[in-house]
């Protein structure tokens, strides 16, 4: 659908609660991480959708909170980092919704069993997130990563019953405690503005727990190829998702009175 069709959906409705990913929808993916910046045009749609009244605006990713403030320093922004273990507003106070300590995986560990297949295949580059490991294989030789993913995998035979899980997305693949989702974010987000209609942006399947944890009336935005056809409400780019904010703003210029 066109961002004027998605925008025409929500028109009307006084308080709107809108969540999204970052990565390949509120920027293109990038090779690496660090090169998926925010352009002054994007901060500026964030700075003036937040002076909209009645509308909450919450960034959930899987980097930490630390890099997302960091990329995205807006005021009155919400974030969740590291697929909704732990979330921040404005007061900058992290607060962590992992149900239980974290004390019994081995992070250490496995991190560097992430950087021994990097060091071992070219164009692989290893994030260490602190409670959870990223492989990004963008740059690497496709034959060349399934094998060592493979091998990886092996490697992290050992460590699975510490309650891991490997989460495969858009060339990168994820170690993250399991239990721990997107999910735990939107439920956190819309418990805390239970009134406003809530809207989901989202282009990996990371993003799946978000749609799924939002409730009945919940609009879930599939962003990019990998729901095109699949969820009711589709934008095909992160430039559609820009253009749909713009239009936010635009609509809330017409509709409040001079
Ligand atoms: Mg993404």
């Amino acid at each position: 659908m066109s961002p004027a069709q998605l925008a025409a959906e929500i028109r009307g409705h006084r308080e709107l609660l809108l969540m999204s990913d970052y990565d390949g929808t509120l920027v293109p993916l990038a090779p690496r991480p660090e090169l998926a910046l925010p352009g002054e045009g994007l901060l500026n749609l964030l700075r003036q959708l937040l002076r909209r009244p009645g509308l909450h605006l919450a960034i959930i990713s899987g980097r930490p909170v630390t890099d997302l403030r960091r990329l995205l320093p807006v005021p009155g922004l919400f974030w969740a980092g590291l697929h909704g273990s732990q979330v921040a507003g404005p007061d900058g106070v992290v607060v962590n919704l992992i149900p239980e300590p974290s004390g019994d995986i081995p992070w250490p560990k496995i991190f560097h069993l992430a950087r021994k297949t990097a060091a071992g295949t070219p164009g692989f580059l290893v994030e260490n997130k602190g409670e959870g490991v990223a492989l990004h294989y963008r740059l690497a030789e496709p034959a060349a990563a399934a094998a060592a993913l493979r091998q990886f995998r092996c490697d992290l035979q050992p460590f699975l019953p510490c309650g891991l899980e490997l989460l495969p997305g858009h060339k990168i693949l994820e170690i993250r405690r399991r239990g721990i989702n997107k999910g735990l974010a939107v439920t956190y987000f819309t418990r805390l503005w239970p009134q406003a209609l809530p809207l989901y942006l989202g282009d990996d399947r990371t993003d799946e727990d978000a749609f799924a944890a939002l409730p009945a009336g919940g609009l879930a935005v599939g962003v990019g190829s990998r729901f095109r056809g699949r969820t009711r409400y589709y934008l095909d780019s992160a430039a559609a998702v820009n253009q749909f904010l713009e239009l936010l703003i635009k609509d809330d210029r017409e509709l409040t009175p001079a």
